[in-house]
């Protein structure tokens, strides 16, 4: 029975809509561990929560490596995602991250505020009250105008070096390959850092400042597989 379960749960897995959903959190998750990565490396100065950081920078740099189609679908999977993990979370005053529900709402927000006149329709699909319209777009303009200079120094001096290496097999950073390499064309981190799946023994991911390393956990990737499906 168990078999044939996750027999099931491997075909669905491979449908285009699960893929598409699983590639757009995993790509929005190693955005967000770069930003870690990035603020670690530079000394970035934070006026804030970490996490609240990574999460701006992951949405600024994602829009400087995607399409306007594939942002959009980020977005989606990403609240989708969101709403899915805010259901099931227990409230926890104490926690870094913000709510699973008020993540995704800030992260709707900077995504419509970066690009406002092309995104509006679908910000209020997802849920955007039209009067928070004007602050998002002003929240924006701020995360703009803290990344644009780190981004700018982060540029490639154009000899070939890269940062970011996939250092494990498996197909979750076969999938995130492209982006990684992607990634490398438009930052330089001042130190090599490898990208990994590990067994973490839960749903996450991390920067380890210790040693510069992102590890994607296994455990992710196979919740990600599950909610695709929900
Ligand atoms: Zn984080």
């Amino acid at each position: 029975m168990i078999r044939a379960a996750a027999l099931l749960l491997g075909l669905m897995a491979a449908t285009p809509a699960a893929a598409d959903f699983v590639l757009s959190n995993l790509r929005f998750t190693l955005y967000h561990e770069v930003g870690h990565a990035v603020i670690d490396q530079m000394r970035v100065p934070l006026f804030g929560s970490g996490e609240t950081a990574a999460d701006g920078f992951g949405l600024m740099v994602a829009d400087r490596l995607h399409s306007e189609t594939e942002m959009r679908e980020i977005i989606t999977d990403m609240t989708r995602l969101g709403r899915t993990e805010a259901a099931r979370e227990i409230f926890d005053p104490w926690s870094e991250y913000m709510p699973g529900a008020q993540r995704m709402s800030r992260a709707i927000c900077l995504w419509f505020g970066l690009k406002p006149t092309e995104r509006g329709d679908h910000a209020r699909a997802l849920g955007m009250p039209p009067q928070e319209e004007w602050a998002c777009i002003e929240n924006a303009r701020a995360l703009r105008s803290a990344w644009t200079p780190i981004l700018d120094d982060l540029r490639p001096d154009g000899t070939g070096g890269v940062s970011l290496r996939v250092a494990a097999t498996g197909k979750a950073l076969r999938l995130l390959a492209p982006d990684i390499a992607r990634l490398n064309k438009e930052i330089a981190l001042p130190r090599p850092t490898p990208v990994t799946i590990e067994n973490c023994g839960e749903d996450n991911a991390y920067y380890y400042q210790y040693d510069d390393r992102i590890v994607i956990c296994a455990e992710l990737v196979t919740g990600l597989r599950r909610d695709a499906l929900r």
